[in-house]
């Protein structure tokens, strides 16, 4: 009876550990993808541009979504994520679509852009962030980023040219793209570690600026675009193609 116990033990251990061995997902299967999305502030509907953030990379990726919308509507907010050490490093990928002006604490900023120094966490920039926290004196934000802006032109249908071939952010998108109505956000400063993936061109002083790029932020990756103003943007199918393939770049996915 002893040794029938013993066997059948033996039985389910065996059967136990060969579980154990399997693998949790099937091989070339990757975990879910990790985005952390920071939004809110001024001007703009970030609860739709959300939703449609995330029906877009939901259609090219598993993904486990976490959104902080914080800081209310207006243009300076100093919002409690950032004062958690280590904010960023839970994530594969953080989208910052915040959009406080105003904000310029060069020490709060410094507390945003540690998030992706030294080994952090790469991002995805879009539209009013490039305007965020222009009033400080720091340049941490806007090295991070890889451009400055401080303004924008009007609104209007603006032609987007694409400037390089072959970028894996820019897989899907056209040679030309002509956008919703949108602001074109003047670029007075590409940073070194920044390059050009596609311009636009001002109806007023007849320049091109940079409308989508990629920068090395100190070993980190970061994909930004200018566009995204209204939902008209974040409806158009090349647009939220374009911010998916920027994620998945971004986060070493593509
Ligand atoms: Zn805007």
């Amino acid at each position: 009876m002893v040794s029938r116990t013993l066997l059948v033990l033996s039985l389910v251990l065996g059967a136990f550990s060969v579980l154990q061995a399997q693998p949790s997902s099937s091989p070339g299967q990757r975990p879910a993808l990790r985005v952390l999305v920071v939004t809110g502030g001024c001007c703009h509907d970030y609860p739709f541009q959300t939703q449609q953030l995330q029906l877009a990379v939901n259609a090219v990726a598993d993904v486990t979504w976490t959104v902080v919308n914080e800081g209310g509507k207006g243009t300076r907010a100093e919002i409690p994520l950032y004062d958690q050490p280590n904010w960023a490093r839970a994530y594969d990928v953080v989208v910052h679509n915040e959009c406080f002006a105003d904000t310029h604490d060069p020490a709060y900023l410094q507390k945003i852009v540690s998030g992706h120094e030294k080994g952090g966490t790469p991002a995805v920039v879009v539209h009013c962030a490039m305007h965020s926290y222009r009033a400080s004196t720091s340049d941490a934000w806007r090295a991070f980023l890889g451009v400055t802006s401080r303004r924008h032109d009007h609104q209007s249908n603006y032609t987007v040219r694409r400037v390089v071939d072959g970028h894996p952010a820019l897989r899907g998108f056209p040679a030309e793209w002509v956008t919703p109505k949108d602001e074109l956000y003047i670029v007075e400063k590409l940073w070194p570690s920044a390059k050009a993936l596609a311009v636009a061109k001002s109806e007023k002083d007849g320049l091109d600026h940079a409308t989508i790029w990629v920068n090395d932020h100190q070993g980190t990756r970061v994909f930004g675009t200018t566009f995204g103003h209204g939902n008209v943007t974040w409806e158009d199918p090349v647009f939220l193609k374009l911010i998916a393939s920027g994620l998945l770049w971004a986060s070493g996915r593509n």
